[in-house]
C-alpha cells in the first residue's frame, strides 16, 4: 500500500528542519525476510545466547510487562561494576551502544551554530574519527549540527602516533568530541592499548574508545577509561554476547561525563528484558569466552582460505575479515555471493569500494562461503 496522507509535498517539507532534510542517515546492513540466506553481513555472532540467557528471558515474559523497567539498568550497572573493579557510578547503559554514542554527541559537543562567533567554536564544535571507521559518527555529528572532521588512517590502517597526527595538522587535538573505533571497523585492526594511551593523553576533549569488537582482540583499553578522566570506553552485548536483537550497549568513565549522560538519557531507555538478558549473559561469561575462541580460531581459518584462494586479506582483531576479492569488482563480488545466497558487506566510498567485509559465521557457514566463492571463481 502506498503511504496515507494528501500527495502535495510542497508545504509539509517545510516544516522540517533544513538540517534534517539535508541529512543522509545513517544505511544499516540488510536485514533479509528471505530464509536461507547466509548472513555475514553485519558481524552478528553465529552462536545463539547461553541457554540460561534464553531461560532467564523466557521467565521473565509475564504480568511484570505492564510495569516500567528499572531506570538506570541499576542491577546490570551493579554486576558490571563488580566484573571491571569499579562503581556503578563509572557506568551507564544505553538502548545499544548507538545510543551512548549519539548521547555523548548531544552532551559534550557544541552545534556549529551555537558557537560561530567564539575564537574556539571550531574545536567546541567538532566531532573527530579516522577514516575508515563506524559509518555512524558522521551521522551522529550532523544530525546535531556539529563539525565532522574525518581523518584518513593510512593505508594500512594503523593508527598514527600524536607525532605523527602533528605533522599532519588535520587532527584536531582540542577537538571536542574524538571516536576511536578499537579494533578498528571496518578493517578489523587491532590496536595496542599503549598506543592508545598515548593518543588518549594528547587530546584535550572527551575521547571515545569504541570497544565493540574488543572480545576478539589479544587486549582491550578498558584501564584507559580509569586511567583518563576524559576517556570513555564503549562496549556492547551486540555482537560478542550474542545480544544485538536485545539493545544493550555501556559506556565506562569518570562519574562526572557519565553523571552528565545520566542527565540526557531518556528515563527508560534500556528495556527490560534486554537488562535481564544482559544480567543472566554475566553469570555465564565461560560459555561466550570459548565462542570467541572458536569465532578467533575460525576467523584465522578463513583468512589462510580466502589467501590461497588470492584475495587479499587484512589482519583481523575482530569477528570479520576485510578482504579485496580477486578478478572482479567487489561489487560484483557482493552481487554474485548473494545469488549463492549468501551476504557480505559492500561499502559504497570510493577508498572501500575495492574491499569486501566478511563477517565470521560458523564453521558450517564459513564453508558456504568458500563453496560459493570456488563456483564464483569457476
Ligand atoms: N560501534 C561499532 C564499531 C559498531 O560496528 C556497532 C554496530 N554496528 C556499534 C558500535 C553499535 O552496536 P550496538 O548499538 O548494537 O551496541
Amino acid at each position: 500500500m502506498k503511504p496515507r496522507g494528501p500527495q502535495k509535498q510542497d508545504p509539509l517539507t517545510k516544516l522540517i528542519r533544513p538540517q534534517v532534510r539535508r541529512l543522509e542517515a545513517y544505511v544499516p546492513g540488510e536485514q533479509p525476510t528471505t530464509p536461507g540466506l547466509i548472513k555475514l553481513n553485519t558481524n552478528e555472532n553465529p552462536y545463539p545466547p547461553a541457554p540460561a540467557v534464553l531461560q532467564a528471558v523466557k521467565a521473565a515474559v509475564d504480568e511484570r510487562l505492564r510495569r516500567y523497567p528499572n531506570p538506570a539498568a541499576d542491577g546490570l550497572r551493579a554486576r558490571l561494576a563488580q566484573l571491571h573493579g569499579c562503581a556503578p557510578e563509572n557506568l551507564i547503559i544505553g538502548n545499544g551502544s548507538d545510543e551512548l554514542l549519539a548521547l555523548a554527541t548531544r552532551a559534550f559537543v557544541e552545534p556549529e551554530n551555537a558557537v560561530r562567533a567564539n575564537p574556539q567554536g571550531v574545536a567546541r564544535s567538532t566531532v573527530q574519527y579516522f577514516d575508515p571507521s563506524y559509518s555512524l559518527y558522521p551521522v551522529l555529528a550532523d544530525i546535531h549540527g556539529a563539525r565532522r572532521n574525518p581523518v584518513l588512517l593510512p593505508d594500512d590502517f594503523s593508527l598514527p602516533t600524536p607525532t605523527q597526527l602533528r605533522r599532519q595538522l588535520q587532527w584536531d587535538f582540542r577537538a571536542a568530541l574524538t571516536f576511536i573505533t578499537t579494533p578498528n571497523a571496518p578493517s578489523g585492526h587491532g590496536y595496542a592499548t599503549a598506543a592508545l594511551d598515548a593518543l588518549c593523553a594528547a587530546q584535550k576533549g572527551v575521547v571515545v574508545l569504541d570497544e565493540a569488537y574488543a572480545d576478539f582482540a589479544p587486549e582491550n583499553a578498558l584501564e584507559l577509561a580509569f586511567k583518563h578522566p576524559h576517556v570513555l570506553v564503549s562496549r556492547t552485548f551486540s555482537k560478542a554476547y550474542s545480544l544485538c536483537f536485545q539493545r544493550v550497549g555501556y559506556f565506562v568513565g569518570s562519574p562526572e561525563l557519565i553523571g552528565a549522560l545520566h542527565k540526557i538519557r531518556d528515563s527508560y531507555n534500556v528495556n527490560g528484558l534486554g537488562q535481564i538478558a544482559a544480567e543472566a549473559t554475566l553469570g555465564h561469561l565461560d560459555y561466550y569466552r570459548r565462542n570467541f575462541r572458536e569465532i578467533i580460531a575460525t576467523r584465522e581459518a578463513l583468512r589462510k582460505e580466502l589467501t590461497a584462494l588470492e584475495f587479499e586479506v587484512h589482519p583481523s582483531a575482530a569477528n570479520f575479515l576485510l578482504v579485496r576479492p580477486p578478478r572482479f569488482s567487489a561489487e560484483r563480488w557482493q552481487r554474485e555471493l548473494r545469488a549463492e545466497k549468501v551476504l557480505v558487506r559492500w561499502f559504497d566510498p570510493p577508498h572501500l569500494r575495492s574491499l569486501l567485509r566478511v563477517t565470521i559465521g560458523s564453521p558450517g557457514e564459513v564453508e558456504a562461503l568458500l563453496r560459493a566463492v570456488k563456483k564464483i571463481l569457476s
